[in-house]
């Protein structure tokens, strides 16, 4: 046998494969959202956990869609992403923000927004250096930001006001920081951050020479009386900050994991250095019909925003009903519940308990904390069919309320 010495021994004593196994990701459990949405199927809950809509997407996008694949592009489209779908990201951004992209070199397709977050982290960090993360935060920034072997930072906003303190930002920066994270609108506080606070951030920023890796994925689903301001329109912040959205969300294609990115040509170079291990491309046919998608005239994105401004009110209407607490929310598939004065000692056994007395699956906002997280909160989603959101009161009323 061509086995090392201690290969043979080993395999005498009928152990044959040597261990494996990250030990960064192995020390993680499974996402919280996998692990509702299971939790949901297991109980015959509502599933209210998991970020997603109900329903299929636009019919339209789908038979775009359909069509392109029948017809083709099917082979490896270039590694940027292809032109149409590159251009017509800069045609939006020019459109909805008057920011001017070269679709050439300023702007890059990925699998989902997932990745192209991870392909920024990738791009822009070393072994050693620091990122800010802000909390409540999504769940895939802190591992990413280890796995690069840098240190995430954690800002705590607090609820309910949820607001940005410079001078703690601040404080977190040293020599070491080079990036910050800025998810606006904000999974899962619904928060959309305000123009005194993007000024905070902008000062931060340029004083601590930070780049910004702006999550923007929930960019069109805001409502009412709110607007989104990308950071990157600030003054000073255009060569600092990349945008990062996704076709998931603008177009309720989740499943399609079709995301982009776009900003100065230096960093969008740097996500495609690493871009192009990860996914390398992304389904041609898919990225043709959100190309469609995104053509769509200034309607189409208004009645987004009003849709889910619908759902949110009939949730908030019904939770309240139900003797529930919602904090405001502007934007986002998400309302938060304060649980206070409900005796809730641990928000994880409390959403458990929700599902299985219930039927309601929400997921505990300590998931999206690194350690010490609130226990009085729980995070709803809204992208649901009105008969189900109404069902889930029913079911709530039913469960927590005294007859
Ligand atoms: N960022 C945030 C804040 C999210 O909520 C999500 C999930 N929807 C993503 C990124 C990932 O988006 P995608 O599904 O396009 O990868
Ligand atoms: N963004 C979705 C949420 O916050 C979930 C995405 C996922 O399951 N990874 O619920």
């Amino acid at each position: 046998m061509g086995l090392p010495w201690i290969w043979r021994v080993k395999a005498s004593l009928g152990e044959t494969m040597a261990p494996v196994g990250s030990k960064l990701l192995g020390q993680l459990p499974t996402t919280i959202f996998t692990t509702m949405s299971a939790l949901a199927a297991e109980t015959g809950s509502v599933n209210l956990g998991q970020g997603f809509p109900d329903d299929e997407g636009p019919a339209f996008l789908r038979q775009k869609a359909a069509e392109y694949i029948l017809a083709g592009p099917s082979q490896y489209p270039p590694m940027a992403g292809l032109l149409a779908l590159r251009e017509a990201v800069a045609a939006h951004d020019r459109r909805f923000y008057g920011l001017n992209f070269d679709p050439g070199s300023q702007v890059l397709v990925t699998s989902g927004a997932t990745e192209a977050l991870a392909a920024a982290l990738f791009g822009f960090l070393n072994p050693g250096d620091e990122a800010i993360v802000i909390e409540p935060a999504y769940d895939s920034y802190a591992p990413i930001i280890r796995l690069v072997g840098a240190t995430p930072r954690f800002l705590r906003l607090e609820a309910p006001e949820w607001r940005l303190d410079q001078t703690r930002l601040e404080a977190l920066c040293n020599a070491k920081t080079r990036v910050l994270i800025l998810n606006s609108p904000m999974n899962p506080i619904g928060k959309v951050f305000g123009r005194d606070e993007l000024e905070m951030i902008a000062v931060v920023a340029q004083a601590n020479d930070l780049r910004v890796i702006c999550d923007e994925v929930y960019e069109h689903i805001i409502f009412p009386g709110a607007s989104h301001v990308p950071l990157m329109t600030l003054p000073g912040m255009g060569e600092r900050c990349v945008r990062i959205a996704s076709a998931g969300k603008t177009f309720s294609l989740t499943g399609w994991k079709v995301g982009y990115a776009s900003g100065p040509a230096q960093l969008i170079g740097l996500m495609a250095k690493a871009h192009q291990f990860l996914t390398f491309t992304t389904p041609p046919a898919l990225q043709l019909a959100v190309a469609h998608g995104l053509e769509q005239p200034d309607d189409y994105y208004a009645q987004l925003g009003n849709d889910l401004g619908a759902k949110r009110d009939r949730l908030a209407q019904g939770l309240v009903a139900a003797g529930f607490h919602p904090l405001p929310a502007k934007g986002t598939y998400f309302l938060v519940v304060d649980l206070s004065g409900k005796g809730v000692k641990n928000d994880s056994e409390f959403a458990v308990e929700l599902a299985k007395k219930a039927g309601v699956v929400a997921i505990p906002l300590s998931a999206f904390y690194e350690v010490d997280g609130p226990q009085h909160l729980l995070r709803f989603c809204f992208s649901k069919q009105f008969d189900v959101l109404d069902n889930a009161i029913e079911r709530l009323k039913r469960a927590l309320i005294p007859a």
